[in-house]
């Protein structure tokens, strides 16, 4: 996606279908219900031999449009959406699993998605394996006649590992299983995984697709048929629906989703190249730095490096802390995908339940921070770390 004048107009200009009223921007329908002009109508919708909306748990015009606009821009034919990213996963789960499949997980996914598929799913006898998620031989050697879902998150969370989503589709095409990519991290604004092969595409519209940190909300994204229309009746039966209002909330976060992930992705880089040349910086973890391992494949795969930017500093937890304790500006929370810049310690948060060792396993250090880079001014983020670095 070198040229972006597409996406720009799709982001815009899809899933408008406007009113009696002629109205400019979008509608917001907040309604639960929708009303037949008579018991005939009524009956048609209800059998599927009308089109036409029932209740806003099966399909809402906003929700629609919302689902439209995201399949736009994500090249899919298809998008259902959910009251967040982990019921988009449950969805999904649910739709393509049964008892006695077996799933292979990157190892550095979402905590939640970690315990969705071993301590929930486990209960219903599936039974999931988390794998290195950059090596393609591990994702290989792991696969067993029963593994149906291949499931990755790409960048990984906080290390910026690359998984190669093109080899990823081959793997999982081998086995007759689907893989599903969290893009959560990129978007469809800097990756856009069916291109690569990919089977799903999910979403935490939360994060980036919202991108001013307000609702929260979901997505599967892929070819329409059995798959979607599975994730869709999952979602009118079970009901973890996304509202009307978020999903106004979040067409209006895809108006400007590009320019916000160049932007960020853009201030990120260039924080990553002032923490790189940092005296007291031990190493940076951000793929549009030629240093980063899978730099190649984060070229090819990805139009920038997104906006998450982790390092290790020198003198582990008490500099960590210090810093995080020293800015003024930027945000102590775990949270990300918003105009305002966050700042995180994975060791004692997101990944503090895990074990020591298990920690070490995945990399990370009792000196590792997290930061996901905003929109405010550069100099302004520099100078928060600056104080708590020197
Ligand atoms: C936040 C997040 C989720 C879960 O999304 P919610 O909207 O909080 O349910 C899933 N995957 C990734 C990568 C996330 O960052």
């Amino acid at each position: 996606m070198a040229d972006t004048s597409e996406f720009d107009t799709l982001a815009v200009r899809t899933g408008i279908h406007r009113s009696q009223f002629g109205e400019h921007s979008e509608a917001m329908y907040l309604t639960s219900s929708f009303v037949f002009e008579n018991a005939a109508q009524a009956a048609a919708r209800f059998t599927g031999g009308a089109e036409g909306n029932i209740y806003s748990r099966f399909t809402n015009p906003t929700v629609s449009a919302f689902q439209e606009r995201l399949a736009a821009l994500e090249g899919a034919e298809a998008c259902v959406a959910t009251a967040s990213g982990m019921s988009a996963i449950l969805a999904t789960a649910m739709t393509v699993l049964k008892a006695g499949d077996h799933v292979l997980c990157s190892a550095s996914v979402f905590g939640s998605t970690v315990q969705l598929f071993s301590n929930i799913l486990g209960k219903f006898g599936v039974e999931t394996t988390f794998v290195a998620g950059a090596s393609v031989a591990a994702w290989e050697g792991a696969l067993r006649p029963d593994t149906k879902l291949l499931f990755v998150e790409t960048p990984s969370n906080p290390l910026t590992e690359i998984a190669d989503i093109a080899a990823l589709a081959a793997v999982a095409r081998s086995a007759g299983a689907l893989l599903a990519v969290d893009n959560c991290f990129c978007t469809p604004a800097l990756q856009q995984p069916l291109k690569l092969g990919a089977d799903l595409v999910i979403h935490s519209a939360t994060k980036y697709l919202d991108g001013q940190g307000r609702v929260l909300g979901g997505a599967v994204v892929g070819p329409r048929g059995a798959v979607m229309d599975g994730v869709y009746g999952f979602l009118r039966t079970a009901g973890p629906s996304l509202s009307p209002f978020n999903a106004w909330v979040l067409l209006k976060g895809l108006e400007t989703l590009r320019i916000r992930m160049d932007a960020q992705s853009q201030a990120a880089l260039q924080l990553a190249q002032w923490l790189e040349r940092h005296t007291g910086i031990e190493r940076v973890y951000y793929p549009g730095l030629p240093s980063h391992p899978q730099y190649a494949l984060a070229k090819k795969q990805q139009r920038l490096g997104g906006a998450v930017v982790s390092f290790e500093v020198k003198g582990g937890r008490e500099t960590a802390w210090r810093v995080v304790d020293e800015t003024r500006m930027i945000s102590i929370t775990a949270n990300l995908g918003d105009t305002k810049t966050t700042i995180t310690h994975p060791a004692t948060t997101t990944h503090g339940r895990i074990s020591a060792e298990a920690r070490k396993a995945a990399g990370i250090g009792e000196g590792l921070l997290r930061v996901a880079v905003g929109l405010e001014s550069l100099g302004d983020i520099q100078a928060d770390l600056e104080r708590g670095l020197s």
